[in-house]
């Protein structure tokens, strides 16, 4: 069985993985993922005849894309049930037509999803490639990754009780959309709209996670250990740290941070539990070393798991969308509701204290409310001449070797100038001393990628203030260093909102056609990234 996938800056020679992935997905994690889109459309095409989907079909279709991110799930069987889940699901949409309807919607999407040779052999054939035309199969494609992106953020956003019929309604109409149209036009303008709803999802979390637990504030998280066996939570769930740290309350086992996960030191209901430590190590593709020094559990809770190695793996757990063959899946309710997280308590305190990686503290939580806080300051900076410019590097970070670019590029930025990020693409340069103007830290990190948001406000709220037509106006630069398919989704919230000339790296996706990167060029002036020192340069030019 091969595959094709090329949907991450980590692509094989930057064209497409087709012996298995260069992340580590099997071909057969690979194919079950592209029946599961294909499955997906399929009930989005049902939908659009007529049938109405109500909110568990939405959380099903969020769940499902979410779980085809780089990363988020290796396991062809949890894979395979999310197919068969979608089958079922399609059945009833399906008898809600009147029977002429039903029978030119029943295929191609429906199969004995029984018969595992079936399966396979539908599996292999309704991937990416089956779309002949390039132009027509990278638009599609974009709008796909994108809408995988806002299913992650509108699934961690349902988990805390907010949700919008409307983004459900969006997701399956745009489904549909890339299932069957054709037009460059259509599917360029369908990819502008989505950008749009990427706004309205990360807006959307952005208040879920505020109204839990409480409005983020900026603090110093600590980066070394204390001497008690400890738990490791990364990913991106706030709410299962949350219930983590209720459940190891008072019991001698401390809870750590890792990768995106730092965000929960922000927010000052997480904050407020002793046991949350600090946080321990970087980004996700350190996981080998890290979590081998860790000693403890570690509790994955979303995407930015990598294969798994022998030196943790009787310690590794995975819950939500996260999976991995082997790999013990944590999804066991308690009486109260709450995820169920005695095993991996009762593991740590088993375990010996984690080996210290790090020490001292690193800065972070600024979100778009302190941000705006400090907006009068920094405006009455840049008309001083103290500040010469914003430049936001966010996104991802990862294993390649083209990524030194941020570090230097950080390192390279003059004194005068402030770095605006979210995502993990700050590990690079976020435990850098890169020094203050006039108390404000010169890098200030919003959180996960998600909190992309903070940074898009702060800009459109600075635009305003000072009556620019645009953000473009600003003396702002914006570089997003690409990893998934949640800053595919940020990358079209930029076009929609009508920023223009920002970099993008370390690559250009695989996915963009010839033609539709020059179309992207000339309409948004979108740039690869140069050397550090040129790409300096430039922006202090305001190019
Ligand atoms: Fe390859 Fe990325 Fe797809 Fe993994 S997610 S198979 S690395 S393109």
């Amino acid at each position: 069985m091969h595959m094709f996938c090329f949907q991450c800056q980590e692509t094989s020679q930057s064209q497409g993985c087709t012996f298995g992935g260069a992340c580590g997905k099997s071909e057969e994690a690979a194919n079950f993922q592209d029946l599961l889109i294909f499955v997906l459309k399929g009930i989005a095409l049902v939908v659009k005849a007529g049938a109405q989907a109500d909110r568990e079909t939405n959380a099903f279709v969020f769940e499902a894309l979410y779980a085809t991110i780089t990363n988020t799930n290796f396991d062809p069987d949890r894979i395979r049930a999310y197919v068969r889940r979608g089958l079922q699901l399609k059945r009833g949409l399906l008898a809600q037509l009147a029977p002429e309807h039903r029978s030119a919607l029943a295929e191609p999407a429906l199969f004995d999803e029984e018969d595992e040779d079936a399966l396979r052999r539908k599996a292999y054939l309704v991937g990416v490639l089956s779309t002949p035309d390039v132009d027509v199969r990278s638009l599609r494609e974009t709008v796909t990754y994108a809408l995988k992106g806002i299913s992650a953020y509108a699934t961690h956003a349902r988990i805390l009780g907010h949700e919008t019929l409307a983004i459900g309604t969006f997701v399956l109409r745009a489904l549909a959309a890339v299932a069957t149209e054709t037009s460059l036009d259509r599917l360029l303008e369908l990819a502008l709209e989505t950008g749009g709803v990427v706004v309205e999802v990360m807006e959307l979390l952005d208040r879920a996670n505020a109204t839990r637990f409480g409005e983020p504030h900026s603090c110093r998280v600590p980066l070394g250990v204390r001497h008690r066996p400890g738990i490791l939570v990364s990913g991106h769930d706030l709410k299962d740290i949350e219930e983590l740290l209720e459940q190891t309350r008072d019991s001698g086992v401390d809870v750590y941070t890792n990768g995106e996960m730092i965000a929960a030191h922000y927010y000052p209901r997480l904050k407020s539990f002793e046991n949350l430590v600090g946080n321990y190590g970087g980004a996700w593709w350190r996981q080998d070393i890290e979590f081998a020094q860790f000693r403890g559990p570690i509790l994955m809770t979303s995407n930015c798991i990598i294969p798994v190695a022998d030196s943790y793996k009787e310690r590794i757990f995975t819950t939500g969308v996260a999976g991995y063959p082997e790999v013990r899946h944590l999804d066991r309710l308690r009486p109260n509701g709450d995820k169920d997280f005695s095993e991996i308590i009762a593991l740590a305190k088993e375990c010996p204290p984690p080996l210290p990686i790090d020490s001292g503290i690193c800065l972070g939580g600024f979100k778009h409310g302190e941000l705006s806080e400090h907006a009068p300051k920094l405006l009455s900076l840049v008309k001083e001449g103290r500040i010469k410019r914003f430049v936001v590097i966010g996104g991802c970070d990862g294993r390649d070797i083209l990524r030194e670019y941020y570090r230097l590029l950080a390192e390279k930025l003059p004194r005068e100038t402030i770095i605006l990020t979210a995502g993990c693409a700050k590990y690079p340069f976020f435990k850098l001393d890169l020094g203050e103007i006039d108390g404000i830290p010169r890098v200030l990190d919003a959180g996960q990628c998600n909190d992309c948001y903070s940074l898009i406000a702060f800009a459109l709220s600075l635009t305003k203030t000072l009556g620019l037509a645009s953000p473009n106006d600003l003396p702002l630069s914006v570089n997003v260093a690409w990893y998934d398919q949640k800053a595919v989704a940020v990358l079209l919230a930029l076009f929609h909102l009508g920023f223009k000339g920002f970099r993008l790296g370390p690559t250009l996706p695989a996915f963009l056609s010839p033609k539709v990167r020059q179309i992207l060029v000339e309409r948004f002036d979108v740039r690869q990234i140069g050397t550090a020192d040129a790409d300096v340069k430039a922006m202090l030019l305001g190019l």
